[in-house]
């Protein structure tokens, strides 16, 4: 058994971990390390590599800001692209030198008489680091549903999250469960060549058409020779985004809901241009408002669908047998693949991926469960010192990871360096000001789609299980990002 001493430990090696340790470094803090459980960098664009995987905004704003890349290939560009940038910026700015892979965190644990966190790996070897950042992601447990004879099933199981990229489809008789935003980019590819797809729906998905675009070489030359066009462009599909989520999300109750209803016509002209039975598309149309759960866009979904050999299944499973599913209508399906693409679980696996234990004893995941999920400015708790969680409620500002972390990491800016100023070893946010800003985020979600809106039915993972819609944080990148970079000192006990 080893234990080591860092002044900071980052957990998780994906784009927030990576923009955490820059942030570290820029700060001057050079003792730290990265440790992740997978065995390369990259988070969900290192576990995620199943056919038609792309980023679903545009990749003009899907990078940091300080550092773009002008060798995107698309607008809406193609998974392994997103993993290279991870690869490039950690080479870049020195940090994957500071990454450790194969490492599981299986908790941490505050030490008050020696103000550090203790932090336990599985194997048993400990770590201890003055700072403590996890970096684990919204989306990073893998949901494997617990359907009746699931385990039974004796044809090839895969979770899109641990894709086989040997698995050819040609000539096989697949069965899909979900219809997420996986499912959405996997469905299309995987029509393309099985003899027989079965889709399992247990919720209908709003699909807007994909309007893409491929960069040329002469338009990544421009990008790379006057970044400013980039940063243009950059800007234009932010604003647009930045809109549409103000608009259709956050102020839905003043806008009346007008952006959502037209969002959710473009997606009924889609189906009704593409699927010519009315059938059919009424069992693709939602029931909830567009925007209770995140949306996807494709061009290929609902084509999917109108291929004789691809089948639309929405009457509920009712248990899995060795070679099939049988349906709650008393029907099987004969299959040898099933393909679960039943998404991440938020709320019972995660907040927090890893056990935390602050001052006092207090229990990160029980406390949010036995009072209300919150978090400072989407990364600080009360009695958790010296600690920042970039994956808590009230975090991610919706849409764009990357608006997200640039805040997150001015965040870290301001904090640091005070600390830092005044020579100071432990911060902490206090009570109040914790109490102050989850009211105000509350508050805020009053004027919501999430609060005025039609979601019930949505099955959104926006909405923890007690019904509260505290993943999103209901603020503008602009004012999250002016918030990260002025907030009153006095908001932390630093010492
Ligand atoms: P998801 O949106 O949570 O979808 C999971 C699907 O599985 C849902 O249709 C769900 O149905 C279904 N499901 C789960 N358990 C089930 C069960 N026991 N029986 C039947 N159906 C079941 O997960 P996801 O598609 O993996 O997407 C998650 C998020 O990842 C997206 O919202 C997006 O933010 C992100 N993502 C991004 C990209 C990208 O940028 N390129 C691509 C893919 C995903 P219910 O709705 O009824 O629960």
């Amino acid at each position: 058994m080893t234990s080591e001493h860092y002044d900071a430990v980052i957990v998780g090696a994906g784009f927030a971990g990576i923009g955490a340790a820059i942030q570290l470094k820029r700060l001057g803090i050079d003792d730290f390390v990265i440790l992740d459980r997978e065995d390369d960098l990259g988070g969900t664009w290192y576990v995620n590599h199943y056919p038609g995987l792309a980023v679903d905004v545009p990749t003009t704003t899907y990078s940091y800001y300080f550092e773009p890349n002008p060798n995107w290939s698309r607008l809406f560009t193609p998974g392994p692209e997103i993993k290279q940038y991870a690869d490039d910026v950690a080479d870049k700015y020195g940090v994957r030198a500071h990454m450790r892979f194969n490492v599981a965190v299986e908790g941490a644990r505050w030490d008050e008489e020696a103000s550090v966190w203790r932090i336990a790996l599985a194997g048993g070897d400990t770590m201890s680091a003055r700072y403590l950042i996890t970096a684990t992601g919204f989306l990073s447990q893998p949901r494997v549903p617990d359907i009746p004879g699931i385990t039974e099933f004796e044809g090839t199981l895969i979770h899109t999250t641990e894709w086989d990229d040997d698995f050819d489809a040609e000539g096989r008789r697949i069965a899909v469960i979900g219809t997420g935003a996986t499912a959405v980019q996997l469905i299309p590819e995987l029509a393309k060549t099985a003899a027989d797809l079965t889709v399992y729906q247990r919720t209908p998905i709003w699909v807007v058409p994909k309007i893409d675009l491929r960069f040329g070489e002469r338009a990544k030359r421009l990008f790379a020779r006057v970044p400013l066009t980039q940063r243009l462009l950059r800007w234009l599909t932010s604003s647009i985004y930045e809109v549409m989520v103000s608009v259709g999300v956050r102020h839905y109750r003043t806008f009346r809901g007008r952006f959502n209803i037209s969002a959710s016509d473009l997606a009924k002209l889609h189906r009704f241009a593409v699927i010519r039975d009315a059938e059919l598309r009424r069992r693709l149309t939602p029931d909830y408002d567009f925007g209770c759960k995140r949306p996807t866009f494709s061009n290929g979904y609902y084509r999917a669908f109108t291929k004789p050999h691809v089948h639309l299944h929405d009457s509920g499973i009712d248990h899995i047998e060795a070679d099939g599913i049988v349906g709650t209508d008393g029907t099987k399906n004969v299959i040898d693949t099933l393909v679960l693409a039943t998404g991440f679980d938020l709320w019972e696996a995660n907040f927090p991926a890893i056990e935390v234990i602050g001052r006092d004893g207090r229990d990160l995941g029980k406390w949010w469960r036995e009072t209300r999920f919150q978090a400072y400015q989407g990364v600080s708790m009360p009695y958790f010192p010296n600690y920042l969680s970039l994956a808590s409620p009230y975090a991610f500002l919706g849409l764009n990871f990357f608006n997200t972390m640039e805040y997150q990491m001015r965040f870290m800016d301001r904090l640091f360096t005070e600390v830092k100023r005044r020579g100071a070893t432990t911060f902490e946010v206090t009570e109040d000001a914790n109490a102050s800003f989850l009211d105000r985020m509350t508050e805020l979600l009053g004027d919501s789609l999430f609060t005025n809106g039609n979601c019930a039915s949505a099955h959104s993972y926006y909405f923890n299980p007690a019904g509260e819609p505290t993943l999103l944080r209901p603020s503008s990148t602009e004012t999250a990002i002016a918030e990260a970079s002025a907030f009153p000192l006095s908001d932390f006990q630093i010492a």
